[in-house]
């Protein structure tokens, strides 16, 4: 179960709107299994299908939660025409067991939809989200 706090959801919904039509990727960070902070990235492979994360600036980022005793908790990304759910490339490259892989669907886009999995060892379980 990951809680997200309402102005996290609220940023990670708007930038997956900014990103249209290519998908948008960033990371949620907290304490326990509350997302606090978010964290935009760049996409850049720049596509309306697939994401990757500067790992420069991943590095930053890591550091910063480090500075603010933050734990990353979340990856998020969005799909711009298909379902919130992990393709087969995301499975395959969902190297943080411990972090919630989260997907927001903007198929419609008045109405984006939020998902969370975790990932270990390529296999996928849907787990709970709520808002706090
Ligand atoms: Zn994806």
């Amino acid at each position: 179960m990951i809680q997200i706090k309402k102005e996290v959801y609220e940023r990670m919904i708007a930038h997956s709107k900014e990103g249209y039509p290519n998908e948008a990727c960033g990371l949620l960070a907290g304490r326990g299994a509350v997302c606090t902070a978010f964290f935009p990235m760049k996409n850049v492979d720049e596509s309306s299908i697939s994401y990757f994360m500067d790992p420069k600036e991943q590095l930053q980022v890591f550091k910063q939660m480090r500075q603010q005793g933050l734990d990353m908790l979340g990856i998020y990304h969005s799909h711009v025409a298909s379902e919130a759910t992990p393709s087969q490339k995301d499975v395959r490259l969902a190297f943080y067991p411990d972090a919630s892989t989260l997907i927001v669907s903007l198929s419609d886009r008045n109405k984006p939809q939020l998902r969370s999995f975790r990932i270990e060892d390529e296999k996928v379980s849907e787990e709970p989200w709520s808002l706090v």
